[in-house]
């Protein structure tokens, strides 16, 4: 009888097989022939394999499949090859360096004397995937070092050469190699089981790059691409690239005149008029609705002594994330601009003494906070070095966590829904590294389960990820062109209450810990607005525009009575303006198009006569003329912020 092996499913099953088994077969024997079919890659105890590794020992066993984004990155990377492959056949005398799967696609970087032109990556592209139409299978060898280097030194692959001696300093024994057809490569894999399971490969751009990132290296060529297992998630995935082009909060920033950078103050924002507007509108609804969600605004400083940081823990971990300041008495940089708000509102619910009945108390701020985020991380709003957020902390009695986060939803649900964004919801649970005791974590998931569960929302388990000081509800939401954004939280604490000695006096008259839920729905209001320039496409609903109307006229007879109009709006609190410009009717209203205006007011000598206006919405519906009033009744129904 030949040995076995024991390998243990994701489920719990386990299977013997024989000994030395390839993943592949063991899948297809023991599983199912439709699942072997679907593999790309695998996990053996943990550890990324090709399914042509054979299975010698006892074995937890993980099976990826094209549904799985972790064997897209593997595919990717196999595209990655090809490519390389391609360009070689294309351009003798290229050499090759490396080539990872990165966000949404792959790159490689080459070196030769000139760069990609549009008509290479064309031919780079054809030739690519007439070999993934091949269907070669990725072989994996096991090589020596000195084999290795021959191999490449005989290809004259000076950089692939230099790659391997660097690993062999540092004591790698024995390498592998990954074929496809005539094309080998040094690389750890894992790949895919051939080059057909690729689907389909584009290349989007070629750049300069350099050898190891460092500009005094070698200049090299580097190309981007992308692939993906069918045609359709492609064609998909590209019309979501243009769509997400055109929509570019950056671009629309600028052309709508809502926000501006300068080098002096890089990763904050200058808010435009218009900006500004859309910036206060949010966070009068956000008052507005916390307000009636039962929390309490404060304002806390902007400026504190390091002390706060070394009491809430921030100074030892996060200090190159905070700005700091030179202190007058001290000449030493121990202060800090605040970079979030729950270290000050602790510290002000420590200044009172509490009792069980002042619970919970809702401590909601919109503070200016400074994180030093590396000038390379900067983009637009939605990476920042100073922004706001909707940030609160709910201080609480353990037994009233669930219906806190119940409470919480509810309102999450609320905002979510008067902006058009569906979301999910992520429950992360205890990590590795944690404090407290297992009975505490097993209180606290149960009560954000118990509310999860009360509300009937589904949620994915995401086991270990939780912060170490609590477990999370993480929410994502989706745009209207299906991207998703991580944007709302709310995680317990009980650190926080250790930390800064935070009590309240129970029924019982002695002195208990209350639990803090730090929570936000926008998050930081910068990058929630990028996100909705993104989702509108800068066409904001009536009442979020900064500018809801705006007056033109056929004539510059009609001057006065337009300034009346737009008077009477901007007395009921509706944000309207009159084009004076000396350009022509048409010319405006092509304008007011271009602003994406949601009303643009027509008047003419009929309009003056009868007090009306001719309304069209943004988008080309013509409303037939109306009097003003009902004009303000629309208003009042389309451009009111939703109120509570
Ligand atoms: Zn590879
Ligand atoms: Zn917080």
């Amino acid at each position: 009888m030949s040995a076995m092996v024991v390998v243990t499913l994701p489920n719990g099953d386990k299977k013997e097989a024989p000994k030395g088994i390839s993943v592949h077969s063991f899948v297809k024997d023991f599983i199912g022939a439709g699942l072997a079919k679907a593999a790309v890659f695998a996990k053996v105890n943990g550890q990324d394999v090709d399914l042509a590794r054979p299975l010698e020992q006892d074995a937890s066993l993980q099976i990826f499949t094209s549904k799985n984004p972790e064997a897209q990155e593997v595919a990717r990377h196999d595209a990655a090859h090809v490519v390389a492959d391609a360009v070689q056949r294309l351009f003798p005398g290229t050499q090759v360096t490396i080539g990872p799967s990165i966000e949404e696609g792959f790159y490689y970087d080459f070196f030769r004397d000139r760069p990609f032109t549009p008509e290479d990556l064309e031919k780079i592209e054809k030739l690519a995937n007439e070999i993934v139409a091949q269907d070669l299978p990725f072989v994996r060898e096991e090589v020596s070092p000195a084999a290795a280097i021959a191999l490449f030194e005989a290809k004259g692959e000076k950089f692939k050469v230099e790659i391997i001696n660097d690993i062999v300093a540092k004591g790698a024994t024995t390498l592998t190699l990954y074929k496809h057809g005539d094309w080998v490569d040094f690389c750890l894999g894992p790949h895919g089981p051939s080059t057909s399971k690729i689907g389909v490969i584009k290349l989007l751009s070629s750049s300069g790059a350099y050898w190891r990132g460092d500009h005094r290296n070698a200049a090299l060529q580097r190309i981007y691409g992308t692939a993906f297992f069918d045609k359709k998630a492609l064609e998909a995935w590209v019309k979501q690239r243009e769509e997400a082009a055109k929509r570019d909060h950056r671009k629309l920033g600028k052309e709508l005149d809502l926000f501006h950078f300068h080098p002096f103050a890089p990763g904050s924002a200058f808010w435009a008029p218009k900006g500004t507007t859309l910036y206060t509108v949010l966070q009068d609804y956000m008052r507005a609705h916390t307000r009636a969600g039962g929390y309490v605004e404060i304002k806390t400083p902007l400026l504190f002594n390091k002390g706060l940081w070394e009491q809430s823990g921030h100074w030892g971990k996060y200090k190159e994330n905070m700005f700091l300041v030179q202190d007058s008495e001290s000449a030493e940089l121990d202060f800090s601009l605040k970079p979030m708000n729950c270290p000050s509102h602790h510290l002000f619910y420590g200044m009172k003494k509490h009792s069980y009945r002042d619970l919970p108390l809702r401590f909601h701020t919109q503070d200016v906070l400074h994180r030093n985020e590396a000038a390379g991380a900067l983009s637009g709003l939605t990476r920042v070095r100073q922004f706001a957020q909707d940030d609160a902390h709910i201080y609480c009695r353990e037994d009233q966590i669930s219906s806190e986060v119940e409470r919480f939803v509810a309102l999450l649900n609320r905002v979510y829904k008067d902006f058009g964004l569906s979301y999910a919801v992520k429950l992360s649970t205890r990590p590795p590294q944690r404090i407290g005791t297992d009975e505490l974590w097993d209180r606290a998931e149960g009560a954000l389960k118990t509310a999860l569960e009360a509300l009937k929302l589904p949620y994915e388990l995401v086991p270990g990820d939780g912060a170490f000081y609590g477990p999370k509800i993480d929410f994502a939401v989706s745009d209207s062109i299906g991207r998703n954004w991580q944007l709302g939280t709310i995680q317990l604490d009980y650190v926080a209450p250790e930390r800064f000695d935070l009590t309240y006096i129970g029924e019982d008259n002695k002195e208990h810990r209350p639990v803090v839920l730090h929570r936000a729905i926008f998050g930081s209001f910068e990058r929630f607005i990028a996100i909705l320039i993104e989702h509108f496409a800068g066409a904001f609903p009536a009442w979020l525009a900064p500018v809801q109307c705006v007056v033109v006229t056929v004539a510059d007879r009609q001057a006065e009575y337009a300034k009346q109009v737009r008077d009477r709006l901007v007395g009921l609190g509706f944000r309207a303006e009159v084009d004076e410009r000396g350009l022509s009717m048409q010319k405006k209203i092509a304008e007011a198009q271009v602003q994406k205006v949601p009303f643009t007011l027509v008047i003419g000598d009929r309009e003056v006569e009868q007090g009306a206006v001719a309304p069209r919405r943004y988008g080309g519906e013509d409303l037939k003329t109306m009097p003003v009033d009902q004009l303000v009744a629309l208003l009042e129904k389309e451009a009111r912020t939703p109120m509570p």
